[in-house]
């Protein structure tokens, strides 16, 4: 069942909504389903008497005898060549005796039938088999995941064409910062990404800024490919805006996406939009903007983002974005 979900959340994460991939780094379910396998392992150990070679009753025979509770003492007898044990309670001699034939009949009825051995009814086999079967499919989908994501995406292309696409977005870049900056995509994961949860990152009128590769690829699609994704589209372009205002050396969240999104649209129409269709995006970004809310609140752009408002760049079109 835990691996049934693991496998669907893999997949789910390669091949389902953008959203899923943002919001849940993918090391995270490993791990998750990694302790759990521990804790399985460690607990079918647990659960699992050891084995003592000592040569006194074990327990199975103390309730193969009936004796498992009220045992004060057990009496080793030799009778012949078989060895009995006998719970002792200070019986006398005679009474003793009987129930040394008790223990025998028994221990002869048993014969007939033996009980199957420790080993036999607790197999080593299972907890360390389960352990290294989830162990296996834990491997199995980091390779299928390492396998996808090296032939797909931002990491699939080749380094010469990663190195023209960063070239071209640093263009772009350099035209908002008003001055020659750096547009990196972070294929290391090392600066934006599964663990800052961001998707870009610039200092504030620094040279260089990073975007995730997620970001890049999509930009790299639209540019070098013409491919248009919609809202991903609209989200890369509006982030290298945003990491390019930063750039130039505007700090305010709001102020930068409410700059980012204007500029946006002349982003995406030099990487190959219809102008309407880059206006369209970018509206749809301020709309989705206007909805968010939480720990996003500081992207949140003010009211003075409008038409004719003070952060308006293009306070004599009646156009806005
Ligand atoms: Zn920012």
């Amino acid at each position: 069942m835990l691996r049934v979900a693991l496998v669907g959340f893999v997949l789910a994460w390669l091949f389902g909504p953008y959203a899923l991939r943002s919001a849940v780094p993918i090391w995270l379910p490993f791990l998750i389903a990694l302790g759990l396998e521990l804790q399985f392992f460690i607990g079918a150990l647990r659960a699992a008497p050891p084995r003592r070679p000592d040569r006194g009753p074990q327990a199975v025979d103390r309730e193969l005898y009936g004796y498992a509770d009220d045992t004060d003492e057990l009496l080793l007898v030799r009778d012949g060549d078989d060895e009995l044990w006998i719970p002792y309670r200070g019986e006398t001699h005679d009474e003793a005796s009987a129930l040394i034939a008790e223990v025998r009949e028994q221990a002869e009825e048993e014969q007939a039938e033996p009980e199957p051995d420790w080993e036999e009814r607790h197999p080593p086999g299972p907890p360390i088999r389960g352990f290294l079967a989830g162990l296996g499919v834990i491997g199995a989908l980091v390779l299928i995941l390492w396998i996808v994501e090296s032939h797909t995406g931002w990491g699939g292309l080749d380094a010469k064409t990663r190195a023209a696409a960063e070239k071209r977005f640093s263009a772009e870049a350099s035209r908002i910062a008003g001055k020659p900056v750096t547009i990196r995509c972070d294929d290391a994961g090392t600066r934006v990404g599964a663990v800052q949860h961001a998707d870009g990152v610039a200092v504030v009128g620094g040279n260089v800024a990073y975007l995730t590769p997620e970001r890049c690829f999509d930009l790299y699609r639209l540019a070098f490919e013409g491919e248009i994704r919609s809202s991903r589209t609209a989200r890369a372009l509006a982030v290298l805006a945003h990491e390019s205002w930063h750039l130039r050396g505007v700090s305010d969240e709001g102020t930068t996406e409410c700059y980012a999104l204007q500029s946006g649209v002349d982003i995406g129409v030099r990487l190959g939009l219809l102008a309407e269709n880059a206006r369209q995006m970018m509206r749809q970004q301020l709309t989705e903007n206007a909805l968010r809310g939480g720990a996003s609140l500081e992207y949140l752009v003010s009211s003075d983002c409008r038409d004719g408002g003070r952060l308006d760049l293009h306070p004599d079109s009646d156009q806005f974005p």
